[in-house]
């Protein structure tokens, strides 16, 4: 079996041309063509030497997982099913925007956490994805957008942590796929344009803040214990209080000077105004503006049991913590036509067994757009 390229980091891939007899500085020229130019075909890489890209012809490949379908929708948010083998399969949504291109990432197949409003949580938890599945995503959707729209310029130009899975809960992978991101000769994203988004795993926030500290989102969902173990389990293990001070010793590394919370709205769960009151008094116990909340709106799914908080309620939600004078957005749903919202990535996945039976029969429609409905105006994609 050869060796798949999008597995390595530089530093992997130098060590990959070094037992191939080559000198290490090789690794950067093929780093460069795989991933800032989207090259697959070692005859393509023309200025590497031709008994290299002989070699590299029977030792190695570059091939991101087979897409399942391809959906776009009206406000040109697209979303990829990839085909991860064995019947699992994983969701990438590209958001467009004004003034930038949103890729959100699954780093997991299914999720262990098991949130009651996140449709991945119900789908349970089938394996992690390895770091050369998690950056095939980002791969993949770059240079097929730069195809798309018919452009030699980056598209992607921020990167989300929160498709389907708990990031943290896979973390070398997440951190050797971040590091490729970030590095100059693939991706060069800066650090405050790539953020995880994570359920409050709190051991590995402190590990992520030293390793790869990028910006960081914190699925928060309630303002105490009781309600936040039964939204979010893995509260149980890690409670408000530690995933509070955690966030705090992040900031120190953070590449913004904030942690943002994001807080599903959930009708006559937590969306009242005394929940509201009780998140100020929250984070008002340390001084200075060192949060952001982000609300969203819920996706519904049946076996959720939970339904979306009115707009009237989102809004007088959100007034209680602007006058407190937090920081407070109202997150726009895109791609609902699609299905690409928050908390509804893995939609299509739940029944495994339907899944191998789209991949056969899907396989031929290919990245052909499948869905094409009228604008709905709303929706981010994100799951945690
Ligand atoms: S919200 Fe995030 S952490 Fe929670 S179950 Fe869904 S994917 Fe997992």
């Amino acid at each position: 079996m050869t060796a798949n390229l999008l597995d390595f980091d530089l530093e992997g891939l130098a060590v990959f041309c070094e037992r191939l007899g080559e000198k290490r500085f090789r690794a950067t020229q093929l780093f460069r063509w795989i991933h800032q130019k989207g090259a697959s075909q070692f005859d393509e890489m023309s200025d590497l030497a031709k008994s290299l890209r002989e070699k590299l012809k029977t030792t190695a490949h570059v091939q991101a997982p087979g897409i399942i379908t391809q959906h776009i929708s009206s406000d040109g948010t697209i979303k990829w099913l990839f085909d991860v083998g064995a019947g699992d399969a994983v969701e990438a949504v590209f958001i467009p925007e004004d003034d930038r291109g949103t890729l959100c990432i699954s780093s997991q197949a299914g999720c262990a956490v098991g949130c009651r409003f996140c449709s991945t949580g119900h789908q349970g938890f089938s394996r992690n994805l390895t770091a050369g599945e998690i950056i095939a995503q980002l791969w993949f959707a770059e240079h097929f957008l730069r195809k798309h729209l018919n452009t030699p310029e980056r598209v992607i130009s921020n990167v989300v942590m929160m498709g389907m899975g708990e990031p943290l809960q896979n973390y070398a992978a997440l951190v050797q796929a971040l590091r490729v991101m970030l590095d100059d000769h693939a991706y060069g994203l800066s650090r405050r344009r790539v953020t995880v988004s994570t359920s409050g795993v709190v051991p590995m926030m402190d590990r992520l803040g030293a390793d790869c500290p990028v910006a960081l989102a914190v699925s928060l969902h309630a303002p105490n214990d009781a309600l936040r173990d039964n939204l979010v389990p893995l509260n149980r293990k890690y409670p408000i209080a530690e995933l509070l001070d955690a966030c705090k010793r992040y900031l120190a590394f953070a590449p913004r000077d904030f942690i943002t919370f994001e807080y599903c709205m959930l009708d006559g769960v937590n969306d009242t105004p005394q929940h509201a009151a009780e998140l100020v008094k929250l984070v008002r116990q340390e001084p200075g503006n060192w949060c952001k909340f982000n609300l969203i709106p819920f996706n519904p799914f049946p076996a959720s049991g939970l339904t979306r908080s009115p707009q009237a309620t989102v809004l007088a939600f959100a007034k209680v913590l602007s006058d407190a004078g937090i920081v407070t957005t109202i997150r726009k749903t895109r791609g609902d036509d699609i299905d690409a919202a928050c908390g509804q990535l893995a939609g299509d996945v739940k029944d495994r067994t339907g899944v191998q039976k789209r991949i056969t029969i899907q396989r031929t429609v290919m990245l052909k757009p499948v869905v094409e409905i009228a604008p709905s105006g709303q929706g981010d994609v994100v799951n945690g």
